[in-house]
């Protein structure tokens, strides 16, 4: 029989990893007779107020024979139960509250998902209850780890789907820095045109390694599975100064939009307000009514363009509404630019002409011609997409590229 195995809310903030954690009971199944068919890993809702960086869950799908399914079960709650005594003596902040659940694979209900993608969802009675499933653990550290847990067995891939492969180091080097070969991401970028997020050309920054304590050591995303293996198998042969313990690659949600509603179509209202930090405030005309667009620093592109719009531009936004009802914006594209801000004309004569303070005339400064004031607008250019630079993009955002 096939079982999702779904994990999540095992890291805290000094460190721990979903990820690592998950790979830690794939391979004791493993050992217990159990087939891998695939990892999920899936990016959910982020506003969720229990969040870590990133909100990430995993799924593990693995066929687990009649005969071994009782040493399977025992074998997951023994795993639990050292991850739960491990994070009360470790999790001094006491933020992570683990949660596993097995189903039956591809029948669990799928709204969860959705639900958690696009908003809070709390409701862990209805997932308890879903008549598929099989199994299911928390600890006295809180039940929330369920609901992302569900979440990410209710996810179906689809032919879009993005994946990543992710090494991790050893446990004890949790916290010192990383090694990551100079060339690692030149050869990414020149051999494996199918990886992404490799580096930020903004900063001219490689992304591949995170800066966290955690025990990932690297992580390749790609647009398929057999290019973002190749580019796995590269980054292992190069020196990184440490051993890499073990590895995997992940279906995954990222790059998906699953997160947003759509495209918004909407006219600006006001001028760009810039508060102190660079962010941007900016009162938009939807069809169902005026939102404030928040715009952030880190936006780069993003946030300029958005400094520069005037009343009566038409906008394309795609971005995600927050709970206190603002439009944080992830790419904007201006369809329609009104016409700038207004100039005098030139003389015929190519001089410049000025008011000479009587009203309604225009005096040339080199001819000394004099004609009936008026204003000329300036036209301004209006844009495709822009979005912010990846290191500040969300995981579940489309790049503009795949757009
Ligand atoms: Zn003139």
């Amino acid at each position: 029989m096939i079982w999702a195995i779904g994990i999540d809310d095992t890291d805290y903030h000094e460190g721990g990893c979903t990820t690592w954690q998950a790979n830690q009971l794939h391979n004791i199944l493993i050992s217990c007779g159990a087939k891998s068919i695939q990892r999920r890993l899936v990016r959910l809702w982020p506003f969720a107020v229990r969040r870590t960086r990133g909100n990430a869950a995993i799924a593990l799908i693995m066929d687990i024979s009649s005969d071994i399914q009782n040493e399977c079960i025992n074998a997951i709650n023994t795993w639990f139960t050292k991850l739960v005594n491990d994070l009360k003596n470790n999790d001094v902040a006491k933020h992570a509250r683990p949660g596993l659940i097995i189903c039956k694979h591809e029948q669990f209900d799928e709204s969860v998902y959705w639900n958690c993608v696009k908003s809070e969802y709390t409701d862990i009675n209805k997932i308890v209850n879903d008549p598929s499933v099989i199994h299911y653990l928390t600890s006295d550290l809180g039940d929330d780890g369920l609901i992302g847990a569900a979440a990410s067995i209710s996810w179906k891939p689809s032919p879009e789907s993005t994946f990543e492969a992710i090494a991790w180091r050893h446990i004890s080097k949790c916290g010192s820095p990383r090694n990551i070969p100079q060339n690692s991401t030149n050869i990414l970028e020149n051999l494996h045109p199918n990886t992404f997020m490799n580096r930020d050309p903004t900063y001219d920054r490689g992304l591949i390694s995170p800066r966290t304590p955690c025990p990932v050591l690297f992580g390749i995303r790609g647009w398929n599975y057999v290019d973002t293996l190749n580019a796995l198998q590269d980054m292992l042969k190069l020196d990184w100064n440490e051993d890499i313990v073990d590895y995997a690659i992940h279906i995954s949600n990222q790059c998906s939009d699953d997160h947003l509603e759509g495209i918004i179509e909407a006219t600006v209202l006001d001028i760009p307000i810039r508060n102190r930090g660079g962010h941007i405030d900016l009162n938009i005309l939807t069809l169902s009514g005026v939102i404030k667009l928040i715009s952030f620093k880190e936006g780069g592109i993003l946030n300029r363009k958005i400094g520069e719009l005037l009343p009566g531009d038409k906008i394309h936004v795609l971005g995600l509404i927050s709970p206190e009802g603002e439009l944080h914006v992830e790419r904007l594209k201006r369809v329609f630019s009104s016409p700038g801000n207004l100039i005098r004309p030139n003389c015929s004569c190519g001089g410049h002409l000025k008011s000479t303070g009587k009203s309604a005339q225009l005096k040339c400064k080199l001819c000394k011609n004099i004609v009936s004031s008026y204003w000329l607008s300036s036209r301004r250019i209006s844009h495709d997409w822009v979005e912010p630079p990846s290191s500040n993009r969300r995981h579940l955002s489309t790049p503009v590229i795949r757009m």
